[in-house]
């Protein structure tokens, strides 16, 4: 293949790692089941679908140079750079999005800049109707630009559709309906990260639901699959958040939060459409999320003391 002499060697070893990740991943599914679907075999990616490429060791075809970016077989390439680096680099992971290249160098050893404990811990309840609802009755509401994006992906996606296949105008629309998908990604990523960071600030320990993945695969209502994948972004994010603050994030099993009574511990039924938790026995009485993050919260708790 003397086409490939083009290429730096690990970048091209990195290709055969990613596709020998992919079916593993493949062969695993298919061995553990895949939440009763069945697992989709890995398909040819064309070179439209190819956005990324990494270099797996700094210093070996890809280093920096007075802020510039040196590439083996690519050259000297301005930065803008978001930040500064922290810690030691490891590998440098080219991607294409998009409104342009991005660079991501993944470093080691970064020091963790740890926040002041403040004695404080909560609970979370995710939901559909506001994004979160914590332990003392507060409610995080998903800002109102998602409806507004939505409408405006539509839009875009319907551009697309109606041009012919092939042409200039439907590469044209195709590039903007990907700038608008950007966006989105952007705003929601935004929100996630503007938001782990406050419970951070404020707490030390935050107990949240384990999302179980497969639940997530067979529902079919498109409303509640979107948002479950936001939630896996967030709680990935809070997670991540938590470990460089040297605080915590705990997923609790997620059994009976939204049926039992905070108050007393009752098991109080209720549909998904019932909003309001009344109990009977002790007649506490307050929202079906709320109540739920309180249970979250003492779950979590109770846990822990047995693991102590
Ligand atoms: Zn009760």
């Amino acid at each position: 293949m003397p086409e490939y002499a083009a290429i730096h060697s690990h970048i091209l070893q990195d290709v055969l790692a990613r596709l020998n990740k992919t079916y593993q991943d493949f062969f695993r599914r298919v061995t553990t089941g895949h939440g009763g679907q069945t697992p989709g075999f890995p398909r040819f990616q064309g070179r439209t679908r190819w956005h990324s490429f990494t270099y797996k060791e700094y210093g070996n075809g890809a280093r920096l140079d007075n802020g510039f970016l040196v590439l083996s077989k690519v050259g000297r390439v301005a930065v803008r750079w978001s930040r500064p680096l922290a810690g030691l680099p490891k590998t440098v992971t080219l991607s294409r999005e998009a409104d342009g290249w991005y660079v991501c160098v993944s470093c080691a050893d970064v020091p963790i800049q740890p926040l002041a404990p403040t004695g404080q811990e909560t609970g979370v309840d995710v939901g559909l109707e506001t994004f979160a609802t914590l332990a003392d009755g507060t409610m995080i509401h998903n800002p109102r630009c998602y409806r507004q994006a939505e409408r405006r992906l539509k839009t875009a996606q319907r551009r697309v559709s109606r041009r012919k296949k092939g042409s200039n105008r439907r590469r044209k629309a195709v590039r903007l309906l990907a700038k608008a998908h950007q966006k989105v990604r952007r705003q929601r990523q935004d929100f996630h990260y503007k938001t782990a960071c406050q419970l951070v600030h404020k707490y030390d320990t935050i107990y949240h639901e384990a999302l179980q993945v497969a639940n997530m695969l067979k529902n079919h209502h498109l409303a509640k699959s979107i948002a479950d994948a936001g939630w896996h972004a967030f709680l990935s994010i809070l997670a991540f958040k938590a470990a460089c603050a040297g605080k915590q994030a705990v997923a609790v099993p997620p059994a009976y939060t939204s049926q039992t009574c905070s108050g007393c511990g009752a098991v109080v039924q209720k549909g998904l459409s019932v909003r309001w938790h009344t109990c009977p026995e002790c007649g506490t009485s307050l929202h079906r999320d709320h109540n739920a993050a309180k249970n979250i919260e003492r779950l979590g708790q109770s846990l822990r003391g047995e693991v102590a």
